[in-house]
């Protein structure tokens, strides 16, 4: 992981609190959280796909979905009618295959009700996630946090602490990677690790003769990963494959591993599985 220069502080939550998140967290090996500074560039995408990849080579995995105010990993996993079933005590998260899931949509009677709720809710909903839920031993915690630098970034983060890194993603287009700057700082005040960048929709490939066509501007995302001082984890090209399947609830990776999207995000998670401990 590209460690970055310290420039903030890390607050967390005292006393028995911190106790008890301190203890839930000593069983998750491999924290990653999957962050963007815009919204639509492909960041509940990758984490699922993330996710499952990871679940397919064997490593012990939990998906968490924090986007409260948009929670898209139930569609994309075609797991909207589950909710979690508890121990009396704590919440059993959903399991997709092998795959250990964990969504705000699940707790919502009505898949299209507005959450309306202030920070302090927030962060207590998010910290319930990672103490009331039985993850178990894990070795990689994928954590989907919404766009931006908000309320639900920050509580994930400072929770998780400086062990846990994150994956920033973008699109090629100058706005989208503008924000890149922003994710980066504050991943550097909270002293969290950048794992790396991935430019996604980067480049369209032709289903039929295979030639890419740069339909936005190309180099983005290798430009802002040398002006940060952070790796390029992989350019993941347009591929309707990948919408289709987000909205069939058919993650891409699972069937489509072997498409030039598939390959650069088996690339992608390679070097991910590198970057960190394993197994
Ligand atoms: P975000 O979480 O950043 O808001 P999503 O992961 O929800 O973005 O992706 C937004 C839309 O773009 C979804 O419909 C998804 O299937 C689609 N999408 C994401 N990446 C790609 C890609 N590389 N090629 C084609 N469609 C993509």
């Amino acid at each position: 992981m590209a460690d970055k220069e310290s420039c903030g502080g890390n607050p967390s939550a005292g006393g028995l609190d911190a106790i008890i998140v301190k203890n839930s967290l000593a069983k998750i090996k491999n924290k990653l959280v999957v962050m963007s500074g815009k919204g639509g560039v492909g960041k509940s995408t990758v984490a699922v796909n993330l996710a499952i990849a990871l679940a397919m080579e064997g490593y012990a995995t939990g998906l968490l979905d924090i986007d409260l105010h948009g929670p898209s990993v139930p569609k994309m996993l075609k797991l909207e009618d589950e909710a979690p079933e508890t121990d009396g005590e704590r919440m059993i998260p959903v399991s997709f295959g092998g795959l250990k899931v964990m969504s705000v949509g699940f707790l919502l009677r009505d898949p299209d009700e507005a959450v309306i709720w202030r920070g302090p809710m927030k962060m207590g909903v998010i910290k319930q996630f990672i103490t009331d839920v039985l993850w178990g031993e894990l070795d990689y915690l994928v954590v989907d946090a919404p766009p931006g630098t908000g309320d639900e970034p920050l509580t994930i983060c400072q929770l998780l602490g400086p062990e846990a890194g994150a994956v920033i993603v973008t699109t090629p287009q100058q706005v989208a990677a503008l924000d890149v700057a922003k994710s980066v700082n504050f991943c550097c005040q909270l002293e969290m690790p950048v794992v790396g960048l991935i430019e996604n929709m980067s480049g369209f490939v032709c289903p039929h003769c295979g030639e890419v066509t740069e339909i936005f501007s190309a180099g983005a995302g290798e430009a802002l990963a040398q002006k940060f001082g952070i790796e390029l984890l992989g350019r993941i090209p347009i591929d309707p494959a990948i919408c289709r399947d987000g909205d069939e609830g058919t993650p891409f990776i699972r069937h489509d591993a072997n498409t030039p999207s598939g390959r650069c995000f088996a690339d992608i998670v390679k070097k991910i599985t590198g970057a960190g401990a394993g197994k």
